[in-house]
């Protein structure tokens, strides 16, 4: 075998080796290494690089052996790029042992002052596409390149180029992949805060907070648009600002429709990017270098706007665009949602108001009607006949019945309304039953019931309003005696558990049906039953106890069974926990 035979031999098993390791990892950097080594080992060239193309078109040096960056972008590297970009657009290898000389070269005769190079330089492809190059060149009193070594370049390159391309586009799915994941998560805790709260202000605020802070912007504005009231005509309103002054110092800013930026969202539904920000672009007022203004969609219109500047024009890139429109996807159901509560709020408000001033005006008359109906029955005005007595003593039991509804109406509104005032004090739960058995007692025992009260000895002091606790257990013990047939039994039980009293009225009436159950202590639900409906109720005691005992910090539950009896159990804290919490 001749010498030259061997070569080719040697160069062909080391080509076998090196490309056999190839591809075997997909982490770009590492396959970019090694393809750069085997290139040099190979070539047994005294440097070289590696370009690749990056996102933008542009040839980026990616890996290089003895020749550093600086040397790369330097001006005596012009040959070299005057020979890569041969090779990228011929898409064939070259080789040159003088490029100051070579015709190819000729135009770049004007930068000699470098040595003499022999220079060989192989695209790199894969699926059909130019990935980039590599380059490799030797002092020409080091050694020439051959025909040969081109032709082991040029295969070891193709191949190379698939390893590169396999690794790059793991890179790509990988970092997607997991910037999709990040976001996700990041996502997830935005909409837990957005949802979390059913305030407007501070829902934008922190949608806002979040657009800010997961971009680079400095600042930026949550609008939405509202229609003024007098005139029909519609702005949008920045509820939120953030960073750079606003025009309008403390008052709320409104954009005109026709302004110029915003006019543009509403026509194309599009975020719409700006550079240069002049003042009348500006959605705040405030110039900047860089402005997105991303519309919030809801129900398919435009609801709101949010805008970020940035003092850099490079601030904002498009990823942080799409980025802010997820946002105000997410953002706008939250929007919605505070509005709606915002509304039903002021609705509720406006009930609640309207329930006060009735049964304010109402309790006058009522009592009124009530002291003269008495001096009737009296006989004060007068004898009266049986007849006239018996009507009187409906007109009594009809007017008990509203005053009941009265007063229940009015508890419920100041409970719901924050308005309810609770005179908290320690007291012994004790003298409550005992209270309230005094006052029930005698009704009680008309219907031929047993009231039966079973105390546990030495139970803690309670912290509540005492009279709170007693109205919630006499409208308890009033629903076993009214819901519990002649001749049945009622047993209030108090006991201490853990943190609290704990009271419960037992009786052997009625029952709930599973049913109702499920509707009890909802305002105004009366059990259809005969039996019930005898009874004189409006259905709001239980919703009212509930809230009652809600309010001061105990909890309520029952048990029951159709025509064998309820239990109804509630809590109140001991004095104990009240006071260590203090
Ligand atoms: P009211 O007694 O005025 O109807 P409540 O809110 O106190 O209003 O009770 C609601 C309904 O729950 C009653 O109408 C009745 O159907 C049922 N209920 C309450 N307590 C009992 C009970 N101890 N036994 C059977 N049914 C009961």
């Amino acid at each position: 075998m001749n010498e030259s035979k061997v070569n080719e031999q040697a160069r062909l098993a080391a080509l076998y080796e090196v490309s056999s390791r190839l591809g075997q990892s997909l982490d770009l950097t590492e396959v970019l290494n090694q393809v750069m080594d085997a290139i040099i080992q190979l070539t047994g060239a005294e440097r070289g690089f590696l370009m690749l193309y990056d996102e933008l078109n542009k040839l980026q040096t990616m890996a290089a052996r003895n020749v550093d960056q600086k040397t790369i972008d330097g001006r005596s590297m012009k040959i070299s790029r005057t020979v890569i970009d041969r090779a990228m657009s011929t898409r064939q290898g070259i080789l040159t042992n003088n490029a100051q000389e070579d015709d190819r070269f000729a135009g770049q005769q004007s930068v000699v002052g470098y040595q003499l190079r022999s220079i060989m330089c192989a695209p790199l492809r894969a699926r059909g596409e130019m990935l980039g190059a590599v380059y490799v060149d030797n002092r020409l009193f080091n050694s020439v390149f051959d025909d040969a070594d081109l032709k082991l370049l040029v295969t070891f390159a193709n191949q190379a180029a698939i390893a590169l391309d396999n690794a790059r586009l793991f890179t790509q799915t990988n970092q997607t992949l997991a910037r999709r994941v990040n976001e996700l998560s990041i996502f997830q805790r935005i909409d837990r805060q957005l949802n979390k709260s059913l305030d407007l202000d501070k829902v934008l605020n922190s949608a806002l907070d979040w657009a800010i802070s997961l971009t680079e912007a400095d600042g930026g504005s949550i609008g939405l648009l509202e229609t003024m009231e007098d005139s029909e005509e519609r702005f949008l309103r920045l509820l939120v600002h953030k960073g750079a002054t606003p025009r309008q110092n403390g008052k709320p800013i409104l954009v005109p429709l026709h302004h110029p930026v915003l006019a543009q969202v509403l026509a194309e539904e599009q975020p719409v990017f700006t550079r240069q920000v002049s003042l009348e672009q500006a959605i705040d007022g405030s110039p900047a270098a860089a402005q997105v203004a991303v519309p919030i969609m809801r129900d398919g219109a435009i609801s709101g706007l949010i805008s970020l500047e940035s003092h850099l024009e490079t601030a904002i890139t498009d990823e942080d665009i799409a980025f802010v429109q997820r946002l105000a996807d997410r953002a706008a159901v939250a929007i919605k949602n505070a509005r709606l509560y915002e509304k039903i709020h002021a609705v509720n408000q406006a009930k609640s108001e309207f329930i006060s001033v009735v049964t304010h005006e109402l309790r006058l008359p009522m009592t009124a009607i009530k002291g003269y109906n008495d001096l009737l029955i009296g006989g004060l005005t007068g004898p009266l006949t049986e007849q006239q007595q018996q009507f009187l003593q409906i007109v009594r039991r009809n007017i008990n019945r509203m005053q009941d509804l009265i007063s229940d109406l009015s508890d419920i509104n100041r409970i719901e309304s924050g308005r309810m005032k609770f005179e908290y004090a320690a007291f012994d739960i004790r003298d409550t039953v005992n209270d309230v058995r005094d006052s029930l007692q005698e009704v009680i025992a008309g219907k031929q019931q047993t009231l039966t009260i079973e105390m546990e000895q030495g139970i803690a002091e309670v912290y509540a309003d005492p009279k709170r606790i007693g109205q919630a257990l006499t409208n308890l013990v009033s629903n076993a005696y009214k819901y519990t047939p002649e001749g049945g039994e009622i047993t209030v039980r108090v006991k201490e558990v853990p943190g609290f009293a704990q009271l419960s009225v037992v009786d052997n009436g009625i029952g709930i049906s599973e049913e109702n159950q499920a509707k009890l202590f909802t305002q105004f639900f009366r059990a259809e039953d005969h039996a019930v409906r005898e009874q004189a109720g409006w259905g709001l005691g239980l919703s009212i106890v509930k809230k009652m005992v809600e309010a001061q910090g105990g909890e309520i539950g029952f048990e029951s069974e159709l025509n064998r009896g309820s239990a109804f159990t509630f809590t109140v804290p001991l004095v104990t926990i009240k006071r260590n919490n203090k």
